[in-house]
């Protein structure tokens, strides 16, 4: 049975959430007295050294498409809402043990459809799926079972070799920073961003797979067209609301799986073909 996200985020603060308390503001110390309020007439740029601030860039109509995204993605039907990473730990195991199988489905689903991907999950977890179970398993044992996932060999390379530092470095438990993850074989930035979400309820970063990044350059929600999709994480960190850091990524990964599909996009049932300049081009 596949679990719901809410129930790791539940539990991620309890695991220690050291990444939260990085990213989180700094409370801003009260003084112990009142203190006049002062008008000031200040218009920066005049001879103080400041320099005026540039009216921040961000894409035409991109409330607008995002709303109509929603609104297509309002049934919550697509593969990644039924088998994504989310749906696939045990959320009945301890939350390191949860922790560790967020971290081992997001191995698995790189270059892999979700169907495949939760379904090498659920043979992984019919015979324990612990850090311990993993390093016991021999490599072929392992193979047998992940396979058919895109790249299953390099997978069982990576795999056992992730699976031994987090036991000799991190007490069994994942990292709790995108540094420390992205530190692991075959670990890359999108997988950390979404361990950072579902493991340990904090947002690090945009989550970009090539959904995200194709369908934002599609709609041209970066300045320039972006060859990687860590370029497009960049631009679009620079002006995207970090309120959506989150539901971006679920929500343009289903719409991508659904509608805006990599190839033949299906632009004639979309609710964004008058607003998208993509839309004309297929
Ligand atoms: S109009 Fe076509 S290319 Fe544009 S977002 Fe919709 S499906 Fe994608």
């Amino acid at each position: 049975m596949c679990a719901g996200r809410a129930g790791l985020r539940r539990l991620g603060p309890a695991g220690g959430n050291a990444a939260s308390q990085t990213h989180g503001t700094p409370s801003i110390p009260r003084r112990s007295r009142r203190r006049k309020s002062i008008a000031i007439a200040y218009e920066p740029g005049q001879g103080d050294g400041v320099e005026p601030q540039r009216p921040r860039w961000e894409p035409r109509d991109w409330q607008e498409q995002l709303e109509r995204i929603r609104e297509m993605r309002r049934n919550r039907d697509a593969p990644v809402d039924e088998m994504g990473v989310q749906k696939c730990y045990d959320s009945s195991a301890p939350p390191q043990v949860m922790r560790y199988q967020v971290l081992l489905s997001l191995m698995l689903s790189s270059q892999t459809k979700d169907q495949v991907t939760s379904a090498a999950m659920l043979r992984l977890r019919q015979r324990g799926l612990t850090v311990d179970s993993v390093l016991q398993m021999d490599d072929a044992t392992l193979g047998q079972i992940i396979y058919p996932v895109g790249f299953w060999r390099n997978k069982v390379k990576y795999i056992k070799q992730t699976t031994a530092i987090l036991k000799q470095k991190y007490g069994g438990d994942i990292p709790s920073t995108v540094e420390e993850l992205v530190q692991l074989p075959g670990v890359g930035p999108k997988m950390a961003h979404l361990a950072m979400d579902i493991a340990w309820d904090s947002v690090s970063g945009i989550a970009v797979d090539t959904h995200v990044h194709r369908i934002t350059n599609r709609l041209k929600w970066v300045q320039k067209e972006t060859k990687y999709p860590e370029e497009t994480r960049v631009a679009l960190e620079d002006w995207l609301p970090r309120d959506l850091w989150r539901e971006i990524n679920w929500l343009l990964v289903g719409f991508g799986q659904q509608t805006c599909l990599p190839v033949n996009p299906r632009c004639s049932q979309c609710l964004n073909q008058d607003i998208c300049p993509a839309a004309k081009k297929h």
